[in-house]
């Protein structure tokens, strides 16, 4: 004999192992004491890329005496994408060819062969 069960009855009863409502789900006691968030008096802040360090300058290495204006993919890098001028610690130039640098630049945006500075 065999009874026939119908199958089409969904929501069968099935007794698995019912969970308790574990205590642990509650607020922890004593977590933290107010995070003391990073603010210590440490001055300068991090977080920002260190400037590349050159020992020498790119231009004195190459003995580049007399920045071109017209070489713009060498003028390029020094300028951001919004055309301000990089600073020379920033570049790591020396005083003398930032200054030659910055007079090449300012020559090719007047020539609109660079752009200029955004604001
Ligand atoms: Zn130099």
């Amino acid at each position: 004999m065999s009874t026939i069960h119908p199958s089409g009855s969904s929501g069968a009863p099935r007794p698995m192992g019912a969970r308790p409502g574990g205590p642990h789900s509650g607020p922890r006691p004593g977590g933290r004491p107010g995070a003391p968030s990073a603010g210590g008096p440490g001055g300068f802040r991090r977080g920002g890329r260190p400037p590349i360090r050159r020992k020498v300058c790119r231009f004195c290495a190459e003995k580049i005496r007399e920045i071109d204006y017209k070489a713009v993919p060498l003028l390029r890098p020094f300028l951001t994408a919004r055309g301000k001028l990089l600073s020379g610690r920033i570049t790591g130039n020396c005083a003398k060819c930032q200054r030659n640098l910055t007079q090449a630049i300012k020559r090719a945006q007047t020539l609109s062969l660079l752009p200029y500075t955004g604001d």
